[in-house]
């Protein structure tokens, strides 16, 4: 049972309902949404797995990959590192005072959008830093020169700098 409108969101009542009911999830995220939660992407989320009915407990099991098209903090350029994880919820219609916990999914009237909780596991999966590689040597904070490209001669300059600390 799917909204024709947005695909990702799917009713979870008849699995909820049935012990070892399986549904297999094979779903690509549009680019609009994952714009809105601030990670264009090359290649957008695909989301693969399943969600599964497991003795009264549904779990939600997937892998998701995608090439975020992110900007190096330190030299601007881009920085387009695949990622392909796995992930595994527990989705509860209502929550309870201890389930409040990230491994819980809320399904409000039994509806689950999918590319919201891949959107959200994404953004929880990214570093706090992007970098185009790990040992990006960014742009010199005195000459402006892209140290990655070429040495530049400034003596004092702060190797560790980032951009968006200046
Ligand atoms: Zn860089
Ligand atoms: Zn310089």
């Amino acid at each position: 049972m799917q909204d024709k409108q947005n695909p990702c969101r799917i009713s979870v009542r008849s699995l909820l309902m049935r012990p070892d009911e399986v549904k297999e999830i094979d779903l690509t995220v549009d680019a609009e949404t994952a714009a809105l939660y601030g990670i264009p992407c090359r290649e957008l989320p695909k989301l693969e797995g399943k969600l599964e009915n497991k003795a009264g407990v549904l779990m939600l099991t997937y892998t998701l990959s995608c090439v975020p098209a992110l900007i190096c903090d330190r030299c601007l350029a881009p920085a387009e590192t695949p990622v392909r994880e796995e992930f595994s919820h527990v989705v509860v219609t209502e929550t309870a005072s201890e389930q409040n916990d990230a491994e819980y999914l809320l399904a409000p009237d039994a509806m689950l959008d999918l590319a919201e909780v891949a959107m959200t596991d994404l953004r929880l999966s990214l570093p706090t830093k992007t970098l185009c590689k790990p040992d990006c040597l960014g742009i010199c904070p005195v000459c402006g020169q892209n140290r990655n490209e070429q040495p530049c001669t400034c003596e004092s300059a702060d190797l560790t700098l980032d951009l968006q600390q200046s």
